[in-house]
This record gives C-alpha cells, sequence and structure tokens, in this order.
C-alpha cells in the first residue's frame, strides 16, 4: 500500500469516527482534498480512489492543473485578484473566496462573457481578520448578496471559513452565522470549515465539507 493510499484510509477513518460522535451520517460531509503546492502525480493518485474534485489556492498553479488533467475538476479555495478573475472562471468549477462585492460584479459579467456556470462560496470572516486571511465580514454580507443579484450563472453554495487557530468558540459562531443567514434567505448554505488539525471539531459544530491538504496528500513542496 503506498503512504498516500494509507494517509486516505486513516482520514477516512478519523472523518467516520467524528462523524459517530456527532451522530451524524458520514455522507454528509464531504472531503474535499486540497492540493495546493502538491505535483500532479499526487493529485492523479488521489483521483485512482475515487476523487475527483481537488481545492487549489493559486490561480496560476490551479490553472496550469486544471489544463494538464482535463478530467479533473479544481475548485479555488484561495483569495481572488480582480485582474485574475477571468482565468479562474475559464479553470476552475467553483470559486470558494467570494468576499466582495466588486469582484461578485466582475464575476457575473465575465461569467455572462465567457457563457460559464461557477458555483460560489462566500468565504466569511467573523474574526476581523480581512487584513490577513481575507473574507467578507457579516456586515458585509447583504451589500455582497445583493451584487452576485441571485445570478443563476453564481448560485450561491455556501460559507467558507478560516477561523483563527485556537480559537475553540469559531466553529459553533460560524454554525449559528450559517443558521441566520439562511433564514435571511431562505435557502440552504452549506459550511466548508475543518482542516488537518481540527477537523473533528468542524464536523461536531455541523460543518459539511472539510478541507484536507496535509493530512491528505502528506507535507507540501
Ligand atoms: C491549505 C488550506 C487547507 C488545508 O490545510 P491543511 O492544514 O494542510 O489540511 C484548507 N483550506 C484552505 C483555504 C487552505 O488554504
Amino acid at each position: 500500500m503506498t503512504e498516500q493510499t494509507d494517509r486516505i484510509l486513516r482520514l477516512g477513518a478519523r472523518i467516520r469516527a467524528a462523524c459517530e460522535a456527532a451522530g451524524r451520517e458520514i455522507s454528509t460531509v464531504e472531503l474535499l482534498p486540497i492540493s495546493k503546492r502538491q505535483p500532479l502525480e499526487r493529485i492523479r493518485e488521489a483521483a485512482e480512489h475515487g476523487f475527483a474534485r481537488f481545492g487549489e489556492n493559486y490561480v496560476q498553479e490551479g490553472a496550469a492543473k486544471a489544463q494538464a488533467a482535463p478530467h479533473l475538476a479544481f475548485v479555488l479555495t484561495g483569495p481572488l485578484q480582480r485582474n485574475k478573475a477571468k482565468t479562474a472562471l475559464q479553470h476552475f468549477r467553483e470559486v470558494m473566496t467570494l468576499d466582495r462585492p466588486e469582484l461578485a460584479t466582475r464575476l457575473r459579467s465575465l461569467a455572462a462573457e465567457l457563457d460559464v456556470i461557477c458555483p460560489v462560496w462566500i468565504q466569511l470572516d467573523l474574526w476581523n481578520e480581512a487584513t490577513k486571511l481575507g473574507g467578507c465580514p457579516e456586515a458585509g454580507l447583504d451589500p455582497l448578496i445583493q451584487a452576485l443579484g441571485h445570478d443563476p450563472r453564481l448560485p450561491l453554495q455556501g460559507f467558507m471559513v478560516l477561523p483563527p487557530p485556537g480559537d475553540s468558540q469559531a466553529f459553533a459562531a460560524a454554525a449559528l452565522a450559517r443558521a441566520r443567514w439562511q433564514d435571511r434567505l431562505g435557502q440552504p448554505l452549506r459550511l466548508s470549515m475543518g482542516m488537518s488539525d481540527d477537523l473533528e471539531e468542524a464536523i461536531q459544530a455541523g460543518s459539511d465539507q472539510v478541507r484536507i491538504g496535509t493530512d491528505f496528500f502528506g507535507s507540501r513542496i
């Protein structure tokens, strides 16, 4: 068995145990492998285990991988600059880091121009860490959602959060914010939270998607 196969099996067991502890069905938690700074061979090996969607943080790197492996799907989990928005829509199947109205407006016009549909997630920042990790503060959600304008080309999937490490209340706060905005918008919103070090806590708090880099692929290059 290769090291990667071993890692994937162990990760599966961790996720299963976390779901059992939380009284949740394992099918309700998606594992999104984060393949940033991982070579394509490792991604291809993961594909042999049935994984077909990968998160990438850097637009150029992800676009190159998407071109080299057109049968796989890549989603953007890193910050998006306006001048890379077109490349992102051409090569990524989802954008998980929408964080400001100007970007929503830009993506809408590009999606129409390119004739593509690109589901989006809002990166929600409940911790006023905007300068470090990016993300939209809760007070900025109304204008951002308005800028999205229920555009069928950019269907809103939910919130992606990157809480500050060691904040034990962070996942619960994100779950409450999700519940508030589901009520407010009258639509289901998925919640993407939990990484290699804290997936158990995230699943306990109601995460629908854990994003795993290191514990899936091994150390990054
Ligand atoms: C790198 C990264 C991850 C995965 O982190 P690990 O600690 O390696 O599991 C998840 N989400 C985002 C947004 C990342 O940038």
